[in-house]
């Protein structure tokens, strides 16, 4: 008897996992939709001219959306569709987010191919970074060398336009609602900032997922990256705070002092910044 209702536990107990386990898959996939798009655009940047010019045909259909501008009162910020438009777009401090964004067309001016490794060789702009984060780069991908790890770096810079491009091509494909939900706005994507790398390691076959804190370059990363300026920027169990699901793989330039902090504070960039969402 006492083995019977043992076997029927064990097998409630380990039904529910089953379930706890698919749930957190879905989780992942959905986590990381804003990077992995990119990786599949880029792709497709290279093949497929036609599905462009069958997109911008639609695109003539749509109304342009117009734009309300106003000033915020207690700072330079404005508000752009009820978004907060960042006034320190070329700070290494700058704070974008789904609230907050870069203004319309903002790009980077110096942008510079860090030399490290990627998983790919085509000479892709996604390659780039601003200047200061390529060479804190380069010194973060040293220290991990010289502790036996592989780093690869997989995705940084975005422009605006090429932001633009994706977003409205999902709302075109898509509709709105679900373009909301799985692309980022341009202007909100951390990689337009110039300031963010996507980093991975072989032994997760250069992915972008959840499974690479787990490898020896995850867990050192996740350790030693803010002695170098740079910041886990969706961590584990913060995406309420955040609205990403934990990212490791995504690291931010924010110079060593607010890394340092951010680190021992085990907080994020909205919090640092007192943003509680
Ligand atoms: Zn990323």
């Amino acid at each position: 008897m006492h083995l019977l209702v043992f076997i029927l536990i064990s097998v409630v107990l380990f039904g529910c996992q089953q379930d706890e386990q698919s749930m957190n898959e879905v989780k992942n996939k959905q986590a990381s939709v804003d990077d992995k798009e990119e990786m599949e655009v880029n792709e497709q940047e290279q093949v497929d001219q036609p599905e462009e010019q069958q997109q911008e045909e639609t695109d003539k259909e749509e109304e342009t959306e117009t734009t309300n501008q106003e000033t915020n009162e207690n700072n330079n910020e404005t508000t752009n569709n009820g978004l907060t438009v960042v006034d320190n777009p070329d700070s290494i401090e700058v704070f974008v987010n789904k609230q907050r964004k870069l203004p319309d067309g903002w790009n980077p001016k110096n942008l510079v191919v860090p030399n490290v490794p990627f998983y790919f060789d085509e000479n892709l702009p996604k390659k780039q970074m601003r200047q200061e984060a390529a060479t804190a780069l380069e010194q973060l991908f040293q220290a991990a060398e010289e502790e036996g790890l592989a780093l690869v770096a997989a995705s940084g810079y975005r422009s605006y336009e090429r932001q633009k491009t994706i977003y409205e091509h999902n709302v075109n494909t898509n509709g709105q609602a679900h373009a909301d939900q799985f692309s980022a706005k341009p202007g909100t994507s951390e990689h337009q900032t110039g300031l963010a790398m996507d980093v991975t390691t072989a032994e997760v076959a250069f992915a972008l997922e959840q499974s690479f804190k787990q490898t020896n370059e995850g867990s050192w990363l996740a350790e030693n990256a803010h002695q170098f300026g740079f910041i886990i920027r969706y961590p584990e169990g913060k995406s309420d705070i955040t609205g990403y699901a934990y990212e490791p793989w995504h690291l931010r330039y924010v110079g060593t002092e607010i890394a340092q902090e951010i680190y021992e504070r085990s907080i994020t960039l909205e919090e640092y910044f007192g943003f509680g969402y």
